[in-house]
């Protein structure tokens, strides 16, 4: 059972992947395989899965979250689920802005930050994706881009317990590139600092470092300045690899 505030938070986004029986499957073998009171492990399905993770998960510790959640409360939208729809599955997060969310369905900042505001109505942590492209990165504007994002994707008058910030470079998502570990730390501070500007109590929120991160290089990311654990896509989803990043991660939380 992970502490009130582990040294480590570690999401696996299952993205669009899954059944219900490796939806239990996973989560069994993850509940099964790993425990460390510094490590808070969260696991992140489709929605149509979230039932089926929250009963394989009781009673382990591990957390549920969403992928998106709506704006509004309930309505006419079809196809979408609402904060409380994923709060009453059994859900305690969920991932906001993920920059597949905002290039697939054409999210904006403004967007993201009502999602985050439905989520934490409903009492869910919402987990909210930042991260520059490519591009941005190559014209020298990743901190610009971070900075403008927070300003419009963080909702205002929270205290940094309330939300989780991810920062994740599209470029290195599912690609195996990663930022410098120089490069990884200089952004984090800048977030943090943005970040903290816009909390009550002036103080950063977690943030998670997401882009390819694997087993071979938990060990290397999860120490940097300013990184409170990992937002995980494909190597959450075998058993065998996100156990890998959560033993690092313990790893590194005992030394
Ligand atoms: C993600 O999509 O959130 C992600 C970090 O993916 P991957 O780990 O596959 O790069």
């Amino acid at each position: 059972m992970a502490s009130a505030n582990p040294a480590f938070l570690i999401a696996g986004n299952w993205k669009m992947h899954g059944t219900m029986a490796m939806a239990d499957q996973l989560t069994q073998a993850i509940q099964h395989g790993f425990n460390h009171d510094q490590v808070k492990v969260v696991l992140c399905p489709t929605s149509l899965h979230l039932t089926t993770v929250v009963k394989a998960a009781a009673g382990s510790g591990i957390g549920v979250g969403s992928q998106t959640c709506h704006t509004a409360e309930t309505g006419a939208h079809t196809g979408d689920v609402a904060a409380a729809m994923i709060a009453d599955a059994g859900a305690s997060y969920a991932i906001v802005g993920h920059s597949e969310r905002r290039t697939d369905h054409g999210e904006t900042d403004e967007m993201v930050c009502a999602q985050a505001e439905a989520a934490l109505a409903a009492g869910l942590t919402p987990i909210i994706c930042i991260g520059e492209t490519e591009a941005e990165r190559d014209a020298g504007e990743a901190e610009a881009v971070v900075k403008k994002q927070i300003a419009g994707s963080m909702p205002t008058d929270l205290t940094s317990a309330d939300v989780i910030l991810a920062y994740e470079p599209v470029w290195a998502i599912g690609t195996g590139r990663t930022p410098s570990n120089d490069d990884i730390e200089a952004i984090h501070t800048v977030i943090a600092q943005a970040a903290a500007g816009a909390t009550s109590d002036k103080a950063a929120p977690r943030i998670l470092y997401g882009g390819s991160v694997k087993p071979g290089n938990a060990s290397e990311i999860l120490p940097l300045n300013g990184v409170g654990g990992a937002l995980v896509g494909g190597a959450s989803l075998k058993a065998e690899d996100f156990l890998g990043i959560l033993t690092a991660a313990a790893g590194v939380a005992s030394s």
